[in-house]
């Protein structure tokens, strides 16, 4: 008996390796494929706060020029100190979703300092901004209505039209020709929303919103744009493309992160229009399904709000940073797309030489990436930078020379 006891586990073991082995064998020349289109992503690991200079678990210390940073709010001791405060006072988590037992004060706070930046009637907060874009369409929409998308809207955006069975179109990025032929095809159905990304992350360009919106009045159509790269970054004072482009009360949805420019931990929200941020809180699933942001987090995101009302200083720096570093990059002759944002293309148009510059300029201490197809176009290639508040004109001052170093050394620059 003992004996076939374990001739059963043996048999048993065997019979499971050799279920696991088939997948296995697939997963592995999968990844091999991937490891041979050099699309591999190995990640970074840091082993300090996030912030302009960064040290990393071995010990080397670099200057961080791709973190969604943009306000350097990432390590922000202010931040930090309220959500040490709230957890003291609150806890840890809420361990329920928001309608059944999961909201505090804070969360209505935050949803109503969200509402007041962006000039909306109300808003809703989410795990992420990916849930954010992933519970926004289905609950709205139905096939007898159309999503206008832009065709590079982030893949949030993307998953959650999929999600939803209204007919969708598709416009070439920011063209407002190929947008107006996409309204008129659209005219037979019940609704119609126009989504496009504020600020598009590979070239840094801001959608026309005015433009949109003149076009979606023309046409009949609802406006929606995600904010992640653009709040706390473009406009006057960086309260985004309804401020830059003076379309307040035009613009029906928004939706953005706590992840990025906004203190960079984690929370998404949707703000807009009272009716369609009331239907949201009913039907959308990841509000519904999914957990309450943690107290802490709730805090720390209303001091944010709290510090970009106080003063206008981190966006200003940052404006200051990006033109700085772009004017200087551009005399010493580099090809930079024309951003209007924080984030500034340096086109080099070729694949493996957008590897080698990035690597270079790793070994330099500054941390770029490089960025080309599938990600970016066939030969348009790039170094993306992403300029921050937290940097200081030292820090830009050296990458500007590692970049000129890096750019002379691979006959980038003359
Ligand atoms: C980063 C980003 C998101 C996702 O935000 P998370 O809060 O990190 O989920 C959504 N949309 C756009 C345009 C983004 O850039």
């Amino acid at each position: 008996m003992y004996k076939i006891n374990i001739i059963f586990v043996i048999l048993g073991t065997q019979i499971k390796l050799t279920m696991y082995g088939k997948f296995q064998k697939h997963l592995q020349d999968e990844l091999q494929s991937i490891k041979d289109a050099g699309l591999y992503k190995n990640e970074r690991i840091i082993a300090s706060p996030q912030g302009a200079e960064i040290t990393l678990a071995d010990g080397s210390k670099a200057l961080n020029f791709c973190a969604n940073n943009y306000l350097g709010l990432a390590d922000n001791p202010r931040l930090a100190k309220a959500a040490e405060v709230a957890m003291a006072k609150r806890g840890y988590g809420m361990s329920s979703v928001r309608f059944i037992c999961g909201t505090q004060d804070l969360h209505k706070e935050l949803e109503k300092a969200i509402a007041e930046y962006f000039h909306t009637e109300d808003a809703i907060l989410y795990a992420a901004c990916f849930d954010a874009n992933g519970g926004v369409f289905e609950p709205l929409l139905t096939p007898e209505d159309a999503i206008i998308s832009d065709s590079l809207n982030h893949a949030s955006i993307i998953d959650g039209v999929r999600l939803c069975k209204a007919q969708r179109l598709r416009y070439a990025n920011a063209d407002m020709a190929d947008l107006e032929a996409k309204l008129k095809e659209a005219q037979q159905y019940r609704f119609r929303i126009i989504v496009t990304d504020g600020v598009f992350s590979m070239d840094g360009n801001v959608a026309p919103m005015d433009k949109i919106c003149d076009l979606a009045e023309k046409y009949d159509a609802l406006v929606m744009v995600d904010e992640s790269h653009s709040a706390g970054v473009v406009g006057k004072t960086g309260h985004g493309v309804a401020e830059q482009f003076g379309c307040y009360g035009r613009i029906d949805i928004f939706t953005g992160t706590l992840g990025k420019a906004f203190g960079g931990a984690v929370g998404g929200f949707t703000t807009g229009r009272k009716e369609i941020i009331d239907m949201l809180r009913q039907r959308s699933r990841p509000y519904l399904f999914s957990n309450s942001i943690p107290p802490m987090i709730a805090a720390a995101g209303l001091e944010t709000f709290k510090i970009l009302k106080e003063s206008n200083a981190l966006h200003d720096k940052l404006v200051e940073n990006v033109n700085y570093f772009r004017d200087r990059m551009m005399a010493a002759g580099f090809d930079i797309k024309p951003t209007q944002s924080a984030i500034v293309a340096v086109m080099l148009y070729d694949a493996p030489l957008s590897q080698k510059f990035a690597a270079k300029m790793a070994e330099e201490g500054i941390f770029v990436t490089g960025f080309y197809y599938p990600v970016v176009p066939q030969g348009q290639a790039r170094i993306r930078v992403q300029l921050s508040a937290a940097h200081e004109k030292a820090h830009l001052d050296k990458a500007i020379a590692a970049f000129i170093k890096v750019g002379k050394e691979l006959e980038v620059l003359k």
